[in-house]
């Protein structure tokens, strides 16, 4: 994997005691050794360690977090950003019929990739066709043929023409008026050059309008993808880039900034040769792993769920009575941790209510568990107002959270007891308000 000294810095850090300042600065040096031997441009190592290392000396962490741990927690978002941000790729077509023109330098992939695009849609519930428009390199047709006849996807090639244009052309059209919803064309790449081959970018595309024009990258050029990531994006607005063979190449970190800094988006990352070794582009997720967060996820999940504080704002709204699902999500987490809300709860003088969510000890953790799934899987409407979930919508619910249909009604039963309590307590406002709460 790309930039695998991360992590054994990371773990350093995290093991190591005495001086945080010291500790701080070393991990620093580590990062920045590492990303220069990624190729990743040394201006933006730079500002990136910079970010890291004004934060790291500023920020207090929350309560019940070390200074370490929310140290790593900044790396985590600052990595994230550099790599891209938390933006998920729009994966889905949309619309359909949706042609995918597959343009990159000679050897980048491209082929691989194309098969590769069309298993993973295909796996998505898509009817996918491949288009063999490489007419230059001889085997590339029996090459994307061979690999179609794997992956059970149809290949429209003509061995014999050599007009790519031609055969795009006909090709789109083939799978187009027998109703597939994907079309993946796949080009020559006979150009060393970015001229040549955003020239014969333009050429096909203005034959065959494509909906997305997916620019292939190998990620062993290292940070001059910059340049060809940079030209592409600005050429076309509905371009994406899949970077590939990150798991062959020590440069895959130099490759994927380089593309980010330029704010065009990569959508895939290949990771082998295999036909399934193609993954979303999720920097989060990527950072995870150059981190090692296997490891590391109970505490980003710890510093996550803190995050998930009661605002002045939440607390306002408890109290004026307007309680939606959002609101017991956030009492469900911090209930985990006994949240602030249960305390201010308990405060208040006289108040002979017994406090909703109350859960019998010992079997907290997997009840909570439980209805976040069950609030997770609830749409926007039914968050905001749990009030139109009725009989059909509980077993959806349900069904999609993997409970019974029974949970879900307890779940919502808490919840009326909540808004009841919330009710009570915007008449009790006067009260409250003598109270000096500690926001
Ligand atoms: P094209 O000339 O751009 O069409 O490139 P090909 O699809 O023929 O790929 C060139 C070589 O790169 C082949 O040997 C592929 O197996 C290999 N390749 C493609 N993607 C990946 C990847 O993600 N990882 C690895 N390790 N190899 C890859």
């Amino acid at each position: 994997m790309v930039l695998d000294g991360v992590r054994k810095a990371l773990s350093r850090f995290l093991s190591g005691k005495g001086d945080y300042e010291r500790a701080v600065k070393e991990f620093i040096r580590d990062l920045q050794k590492e990303l220069i031997k990624a190729d990743v441009n040394v201006k933006l190592v730079l500002e990136l360690t910079k970010k890291i290392r004004e934060r790291a000396l500023k920020e207090e962490p929350p309560p019940g977090i070390t200074r370490r741990e929310w140290f790593v927690n900044i790396v985590y978002e600052e990595l994230s950003k550099f790599f891209g941000g938390d933006k998920k790729p729009d994966i889905k077509p949309k619309k359909k019929p949706w042609v995918m023109l597959l343009v990159g330098l000679q050897g980048s992939g491209k082929t691989t990739t194309a098969a590769k695009l069309a298993y993973y849609y295909k796996l998505e519930g898509y009817r996918v066709g491949l288009v063999a428009a490489d007419t230059y390199r001889p085997a590339a047709y029996d090459q994307l043929k061979q690999l179609g006849e794997q992956i059970g996807v149809p290949v429209y090639g003509e061995p014999d023409n050599k007009d790519a244009v031609e055969i795009a052309r006909r090709g789109v059209e083939y799978f187009v008026s027998r109703g597939f919803d994907i079309v993946i064309v796949d080009t020559a790449g006979r150009h060393h050059r970015e001229e040549d081959l955003l020239r014969e970018m333009r050429e096909i595309a203005e034959n065959i309008k494509p909906d997305e024009v997916v620019l292939v990258i190998d990620a062993a050029i290292g940070q001059q993808a910059h340049d060809l990531a940079k030209k592409f994006h600005e050429a076309t607005p509905i371009g994406s880039i899949i970077v590939t063979k990150l798991d062959g190449t020590a440069k895959g970190g130099g490759a994927l900034s380089a593309v980010a800094v330029t704010g065009a988006t990569i959508k895939f990352i290949g990771t082998g040769e295999k036909i399934d070794e193609l993954e979303v582009f999720r920097p989060p997720r990527f950072v995870a792993r150059i981190l090692g967060i296997g490891d590391l996820e109970g505490l980003i999940e710890k510093v996550r769920r803190i995050k998930v504080e009661f605002t002045e704002k939440d607390v306002e709204e408890f109290l004026s009575g307007r309680l939606n699902m959002r609101l017991v999500y956030k009492q469900l987490v911090s209930l985990r941790k006994m949240g602030p809300l249960r305390k201010i709860l308990q405060m208040i003088p006289g108040l002979s209510l017994k406090i909703p969510l109350e859960i019998e000890a010992g079997k907290a953790e997997e009840k909570i568990k439980k209805w976040l799934a069950i609030i997770n899987s609830m749409t926007y409407e039914e968050l905001d107002k749990p009030e139109i979930i009725d009989r059909r919508r509980i077993r959806r619910i349900a069904y999609g959270a993997g409970v019974k249909p029974e949970d879900v009604r307890e779940l919502l039963k808490q919840y009326e007891m909540m808004k009841k309590l919330s009710k009570q307590l915007r008449k009790r406002r006067d009260l409250l308000e003598k109270l000096q709460l500690g926001f």
